[in-house]
């Protein structure tokens, strides 16, 4: 079963391309994450994907319906970033309120397990911090026992502990076999967690892999060495990105490092201590996307 099909979508908004030809297919029990720098058109792609809006041209079909039909509504779960849940009303409340949307509701304690929400049941939610509405969207999106869990930057907000906690409720979740689609832009997020890693970049997908063929296929390596900061040599720009000093120290990637140090050693220059490594997924993100990392 396919759970989100999207046919060479593009969505403008006035002269802005957000989405730029995106072709895409998600299979049932896949956990993917979208991945990308800000405006990179995630959010987009999400809303589309939900129905929440529609292609400028392309085909996107959820569960093999229209997005909008009701018929697959009952079956998704979703946490975007602004949600309309009325302040008035306590969290306990309004878990109750959504559980009564939905034909089969997972049963009340699980969710406020799995959200961890168990000390706020009477808290208004016009007095939670920023970290515990989070939590509440959450509980919130997996209400409905959906199959398909659509979460739009989850753990934006959280702290240290209860990212992480978090991030474990995603994993049991999507281990009972539901689809799971979140964008964030922590690369070491999406490489704990998903399956399937779609980088997005200004509109379109730039790389759709597992994330370890992700870190292999960027095919760059972290060249580093010391030398005397008064000698430093001048790096072939064209071959090298990334250019960090720390000390003695120079640190850059490249695709092609036998060539810069060809390079160096021709114009005489010898490195000590060098070290060739594989890239991380952070630096192949950088190498793939020509973008410093903007983010926490
Ligand atoms: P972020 O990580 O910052 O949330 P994103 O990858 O989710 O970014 P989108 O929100 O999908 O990116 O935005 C993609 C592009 O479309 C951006 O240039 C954004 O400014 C633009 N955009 C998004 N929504 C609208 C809108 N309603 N009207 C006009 N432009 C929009």
């Amino acid at each position: 079963m396919t759970v989100v099909e999207l046919e060479n979508v593009t969505k403008t908004y006035g002269t802005v391309k957000a989405l730029d030809g995106v072709s895409l297919s998600i299979p049932e029990g896949q956990t993917v994450a979208l991945l990308g720098p800000n405006g990179a058109g995630k959010t987009t792609a999400i809303s589309l994907m939900l129905g929440l809006r529609r292609p400028t041209a392309g085909r996107v079909r959820l569960f093999d319906a229209r997005p909008e039909a009701l018929a697959v509504r009952s079956r998704v779960g979703v946490m975007l970033q602004s949600s309309g849940i009325a302040e008035h009303l306590r969290v306990g409340e309004a878990i109750e309120l959504f559980r009564t949307y939905y034909p089969q509701p997972l049963a009340f304690e699980r969710i406020v397990d799995a959200a961890g929400l168990g000390h706020l049941l009477r808290a208004r939610i016009a007095t939670l911090s920023g970290g515990e509405l989070q939590r509440l969207y959450f509980a919130v999106a997996i209400c409905g026992d959906p199959r398909a869990v659509f979460l739009d930057e989850p753990t934006v907000g959280l702290d240290v502990h209860a990212r992480r906690a978090l991030l474990e409720t995603i994993r049991v979740i999507a281990a009972e076999g539901r689809t799971i689609v979140l964008t964030t832009h922590y690369l070491e997020e999406a490489d704990a967690l998903a399956d399937r890693i779609v980088v997005v970049d200004r509109g379109r997908v730039v790389a759709d892999d597992a994330p370890s063929a992700i870190k292999a296929g960027a095919g760059v390596k972290r060249v580093s060495f010391v030398c005397d900061p008064e000698r430093e040599p001048a790096l072939p720009a064209e071959l090298v990105t990334d250019v960090r000093r720390a000390g003695a120290r120079i640190d850059f990637l490249s695709a092609e490092p036998e060539m810069v140090l060809r390079e160096l050693f021709a114009r005489g220059f010898v490195p000590h201590d060098l070290l060739v490594t594989g890239a991380t997924l952070e630096e192949a993100f950088v190498a793939m996307t020509g973008q410093e990392r903007q983010y926490a």
